[in-house]
């Protein structure tokens, strides 16, 4: 099996840190209407982004910078100037708006998305670069809204985008289905896929748990994916959490994908196939799933904070392990953590989890982020004990659903669990000592 490829899982490692400065505008909800091209690779559509000025005197947004060719308008009247400066796509407001103003941009768009989108003969996903394909914000997951897509396919063409899927209709010979996520996400999270997939159900669960296959036959995915229900009750368990959607799908493509979204995961048969040969081998799975609780639901509030989306979801592979296949499994998951930390440390590199600074590598950001991050984890439960340390993990879950976190939130979730105070050793590992 392939760890280094399981890491890619989440590429916003080695994203772009956001911007100096935030960008003064909050988005409340984005409109996106998209109509892939099979035979060209490319998408065209529309985004209309309802946003709040947070500050007196808002001239311009900026969002990811993409390769798409747009035009954008301002609430509908006024056109609106569009560059791409460095990173970051701007887009120059016809007038200056007051803090607490809210407005419609409008921007329509068309061309290829490199990072964004993979395609083939006759499937297309997005991996984790969304705003390569629509307009949006990858360096800024604090910045969570709702999404309404609509997707335009060729007929009979399986789907799946954020959220529940509201209404199908057809036009002049196309597909058009609706989805609509009325829990707020990260922009990163806005993936989808599309295309000639073969439907499976994954039974006794308390939500449907589709699969969508590009590959492998029918009984091959069924054992592949066989374990998904138990991992969703114990993942439920140990959160606290319920999750609210009827359905949560997984993706098999062909390669070494492993990726989260909205409400569904994309997962690569390189990851995934191993399972076949020893049942162990289930952490792809486990991993993406656990994401819909720590990362998807419970959002670190920008990338220094990385470690509380990675951290968590790798830590809570490690308990799935140790609950369905034994201690053992679960102590090999720290062995393989602290390793990837020591290695880090053998390069003399080594910084506290929640470290702002730029990350020489993307190596080097996963062996805190993913690795470190776990070792403090499970140093946490030593410290704890069992009870008070997973009260802990559901205060946290509970608390901060559908919102945004730093590392202080975890803090005083455990805090809140043990009735300790926590400051110095959360000052060693996490913040760094003053
Ligand atoms: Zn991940």
């Amino acid at each position: 099996m392939n760890r280094t490829i399981a890491l890619l899982c989440l590429a916003a490692a080695g994203a772009t840190p956001a911007p100096a400065g935030e960008p003064a505008f909050d988005v409340t909800a984005y409109d996106v209407r998209i109509a892939p091209d099979f035979a060209t690779q490319t998408v065209a559509g529309q985004t209309v982004i309802h946003f709040k000025s947070a500050a007196h005197g808002l001239k311009a947004l900026s969002f990811s910078a993409n390769a798409l060719d747009v035009t954008a308008s301002l609430s509908g009247e006024d056109m609106v100037g569009a560059e791409v400066q460095g990173d970051r796509r701007v887009f120059h407001l016809p007038r200056a708006m007051r803090k607490g103003e809210t407005g419609r941009l409008t921007v329509s768009f068309k061309g290829k998305a490199p990072k964004g989108l993979v395609w083939t003969a006759d499937t297309v996903y997005a991996n984790y670069f969304t705003c390569d394909y629509m307009i949006c914000d990858q360096d800024r997951p604090g910045d969570k809204a709702k999404i309404d897509v609509r997707i335009t396919l060729p007929p009979g063409m399986e789907v799946i985008a954020p959220g529940r899927r509201i209404a199908t209709s057809m036009t002049r010979g196309a597909q058009t289905t609706h989805w609509r996520s009325r829990r707020t996400l990260s922009g990163y999270l806005f993936g989808f896929a599309a295309g000639r997939f073969r439907r499976m159900d994954i039974t006794d669960a308390r939500i449907k748990l589709p699969v969508l296959a590009a590959t492998s036959d029918s009984a091959t995915v069924a054992q592949m994916f066989a374990d998904t229900p138990r991992m969703l009750a114990f993942f439920e368990d140990r959160a606290g959490v319920r999750l609210p959607e009827r359905a949560y799908t997984q993706v098999l493509v062909a390669g070494g994908e492993a990726q989260e979204a909205a409400n569904h995961a994309i997962i690569g048969l390189d990851n995934i196939a191993p399972i076949l040969e020893n049942p162990h081998e289930d952490w792809v799975i486990a991993h993406e799933l656990a994401h819909q609780w720590w990362g998807n639901a419970v959002t670190c509030a920008d990338w220094s904070e990385l470690w509380l989306n990675e951290g968590l979801t790798v830590f809570m592979v490690a308990a799935w392990k140790e609950q369905r296949w034994g201690r053992a499994d679960y102590d090999r998951e720290l062995e393989l953590a602290n390793k990837r930390w020591d290695a880090a440390k053998q390069q003399g590199f080594d910084v506290p989890l929640s470290w702002q600074g730029k990350y020489p590598s993307l190596r080097l950001k996963r062996a805190m982020a993913y690795a470190k991050a776990v070792v403090f984890l499970d140093l946490l439960r030593k410290e704890l004990g069992e009870d008070a340390f997973w009260r802990g993990i559901k205060i946290y879950t509970r608390t901060h659903w559908d919102k945004t976190v730093r590392a202080q939130d975890l803090q005083h979730a455990f805090e809140r669990s043990s009735k300790r105070d926590l400051a110095s050793l959360f000052q060693t590992w996490v913040y760094g000592r003053m």
